[in-house]
Parts: C-alpha cells; structure tokens; sequence
C-alpha cells in the first residue's frame, strides 16, 4: 500500500519519481527518457539536457585547433590548448558533460601544431640568420 499521493490526497500514489524518489499519482509524473518525474524533478531534468547541449567548449577549442592548423596557429593553438584543457577539467568534474573527444582532439592537435609552428619560427630565424 503505497498511500496517498502528497498533491491528491484523494488518489493512491503509484508512480514513484526517478529523481526525488518520492512516490506520486499519475497525474503528477511525466516521463521522460525512460524514467518517471514529479514536475519539480522533470523541471531540473530538462534544465541539465539544456546545459547539455549548451556546453560548447571543446567544440569550440576543437574549431581553434583547427582553424590554426591554417593559419595563426602561434596565436591559435595555444588559445585551444588552454580551451581544452578548461573543458576536460570541467568534464572530469560533471562526466555527464558531452565532448571529451574533441577537448582532447583540441588538446592533442594544439600541442601538435604548436610545436610545429614554434619549430617553424625557429628554422625561419635559422634562415635568416645564415642568410646575414
Ligand atoms: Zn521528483
Ligand atoms: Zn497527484
């Protein structure tokens, strides 16, 4: 015997909540994704899909190490260093965040090019100074 739900004392609660644990009516649960919320709950869980989707860091430092592959890499790359290395401290702390892969593609290619690119300059002041 489940007892009455806490919103309608007159209904016998049946659905318990995925989130808050908290046995409701079925009046008061909605699913979601598989799971069964009270409106208090489903409200937080929407709003986490919504962070979900809004973090965009490591696409946004995987775009850095890329677009510094053709140019302003000296410039770039450093920039989705620091990005993707923010991102992948942000997802170790919350690892329900997206995009793991790519900080680390941004990590890995703006450590890559910048090595390149600071062994470009390197070579390029070797030139010139031969050059003298
Ligand atoms: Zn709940
Ligand atoms: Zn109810």
């Amino acid at each position: 015997m489940a007892g009455p739900c806490p919103n309608h004392p007159g209904l016998e609660a049946t659905h318990q909540c995925a989130g808050c644990r908290r046995v409701f009516c079925v009046n008061c649960v909605v699913e979601m994704g598989g799971f069964i919320y009270c409106g208090f709950c489903k409200n937080r869980a929407v709003r986490d899909a919504q962070t979900m989707v809004e973090y965009k860091l490591p696409g946004e430092a995987l775009t850095y190490a890329i677009v510094g592959i053709f140019c302003c890499g000296i410039i770039l790359e450093p920039i989705a260093i620091i990005k993707g290395m923010r991102a992948l401290g942000e997802i170790k702390a919350n690892p329900q965040l997206p995009g793991h892969g790519k900080a680390v593609a941004a990590v890995t290619i703006g450590v890559i090019l910048l090595v390149v690119n600071v062994i470009a300059v390197i070579v390029r002041i070797g030139l010139v100074s031969q050059m003298r």
